[in-house]
């Protein structure tokens, strides 16, 4: 069972109130008009599925209805932090800057 911390209610609640959403920030074709059928295919089909930490959207459905970040590791379901999904973004592309450098 997880509990998860709303940061727009500000309350830790049971994941029974959340709706998992999938993956988070997926990576949208950069020139949608020129972006070929397979770029568009993985963007809409493909997701990756990575053993460890993940971010995912969740959505508040039994409080506020709001979406969230979490970053959770799916293996021992340890929720390293939760985050509005702007705040999340920020944190989420760090996280990507560190990993190339
Ligand atoms: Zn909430």
């Amino acid at each position: 069972m997880l509990y998860i911390y709303c940061p727009h209610c500000g309350e830790h609640r049971d994941e029974q109130e959340f709706h998992y959403a999938g993956e988070a920030y997926i990576v949208r074709p950069a020139n949608p008009d020129e972006a070929t059928d397979e770029a568009w295919g993985d963007y809409v089909f493909f997701r990756d599925n990575p053993k460890g930490w993940t971010w995912e959207q969740w959505s508040h459905g039994a409080g506020c209805h709001k979406f969230i970040a979490v970053k959770r590791h799916n293996v021992s379901n340890e929720i390293a932090a939760t985050y509005t999904m702007q705040d999340g973004k920020v944190a989420w592309q760090q996280e990507q800057q560190e990993a190339q450098s």
